[in-house]
């Protein structure tokens, strides 16, 4: 069964599963980033061991953030499937063009965010 959809939105999924191309790529090639940080207390200076783990929690925080995108990616491209997309997935508004150009993923109408306490 294929529904018909608009050349824009067939144009923004385009995007959505490059990004997720992406974002998946660039975990599969991360992985092994992943280990804790091996601290040696012999060959590492104190001040390197910090950046050891400065640098694992900006890893890790990215990762999480790499997450969140993927699956508000993946979200997106379902409403795109079901012909809901461009809707508040809250009230069933019209999410405004300009927010959706903003944040192509954004799942809520901007009152909702509000509502929300996410702002913007
Ligand atoms: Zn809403």
């Amino acid at each position: 069964m294929t529904k018909k959809r608009n050349a824009n939105l067939e144009a923004l999924r385009e995007s959505l599963l490059a990004r997720r191309k992406e974002l998946m790529e660039w975990n599969t090639a991360h992985s092994e980033a992943h280990k804790p940080v091996q601290v040696d207390q012999t060959s590492m200076g104190r001040l390197s061991r910090m950046d050891a783990l400065q640098n694992q929690a900006m890893e890790l925080e990215l990762e999480r953030r790499r997450k969140v995108e993927l699956a508000r990616l993946d979200a997106a491209l379902q409403r795109i499937e079901e012909g809901e997309y461009g809707y508040c997935v809250a009230c069933g508004e019209k999410i405004a063009k300009k927010r959706l150009e903003n944040d192509p993923t954004t799942p809520v109408c901007i009152n909702c965010a509000r509502d929300s306490g996410q702002g913007e």
